[in-house]
C-alpha cells in the first residue's frame, strides 16, 4: 500500500502464452454476476478471448470504452490465411458487434479492475490464468508518467496485432523471450 497515494493499476498481456482456455471470460463473468458468482456467462465477461484454434493463436481483450458509433475506414488483416477483421481486436463497447455489451440490458461492458469492498488482492481474471498470459501490476500514479510502458505494452500488443498481424507479433515474442 502507498498510505493512501493514488495507484495504477495494470494488466499486462503476453499474447504469445495465451491458450484460450477462457478461464478469465467465465470468472469475470462470474465476478460481476447478480448475485455475484451465482452465473457463469462469458457474453457478461469484460474480458473476451479471439481464438483461431486451427492456427493455435489466442488473443485476449480486455473491454475499454464506450464507443457511440461505429469507426470509418476499419481494416482487415490476413493471418495464416485466415481474415480478421480490426473489430476482433479493438477494446471499443461499440454497436458493430455483440463483444462488451450487456446481453440483457444492452448497456456497455468495461473492465472495472473487479473492483470490490474489500479489494481482491489481483483482479481474478489474473488469478485464474494459470497461463500467467495476464500479470497484474500496480504503481503509484506520480510514476506512472515515467512509466507508461506498462500501458503502453497492453494498449501496444493491440496496436501491433492490428499493424503487424497476430502470427508476426507472436513470433516477435517469443523471439524476445527466447533471447532473454
Ligand atoms: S485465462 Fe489466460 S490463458 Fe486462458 S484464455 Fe484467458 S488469458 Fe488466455
Ligand atoms: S469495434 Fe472498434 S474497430 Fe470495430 S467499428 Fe467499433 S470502434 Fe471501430
Ligand atoms: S480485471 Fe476484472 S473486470 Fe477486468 S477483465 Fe479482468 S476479471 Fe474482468
Amino acid at each position: 500500500m502507498n498510505g493512501g497515494a493514488k495507484t495504477v493499476k495494470e494488466i499486462v498481456i503476453d499474447v504469445g502464452k495465451c491458450t484460450g482456455c477462457r478461464a478469465c471470460e467465465m470468472a469475470c463473468s462470474a465476478f460481476h454476476a447478480k448475485p455475484r458468482y451465482s452465473s457463469v456467462n462469458p457474453a457478461r465477461s469484460r474480458i473476451r478471448v479471439v481464438c483461431d484454434e486451427i492456427n493455435d493463436e489466442y488473443v485476449p481483450v480486455r473491454a475499454g470504452n464506450l464507443t457511440r458509433a461505429e469507426c470509418d475506414g476499419r481494416h482487415f488483416y490476413q493471418i495464416e490465411g485466415k481474415r480478421y477483421s480490426e473489430c476482433s481486436f479493438c477494446r471499443a463497447s461499440c454497436p458493430s458487434r455483440d463483444f462488451f455489451i450487456e446481453p440483457d440490458s444492452g448497456l456497455p461492458l468495461k473492465c472495472d479492475m473487479c473492483e470490490d469492498e474489500p479489494p481482491l488482492a489481483e483482479p481474478l481474471c489474473v488469478t485464474v490464468c494459470e497461463a500467467q498470459c495476464l500479470v497484474y501490476r500496480e504503481r503509484p500514479l506520480e510514476a506512472a508518467a515515467d512509466q507508461s510502458a506498462g500501458e503502453a505494452a497492453e494498449r501496444g500488443v493491440v496496436a501491433l496485432v492490428q499493424q503487424h498481424g497476430l502470427a508476426a507479433v507472436i513470433e516477435h515474442l517469443q523471439r524476445r523471450a527466447r533471447a532473454a
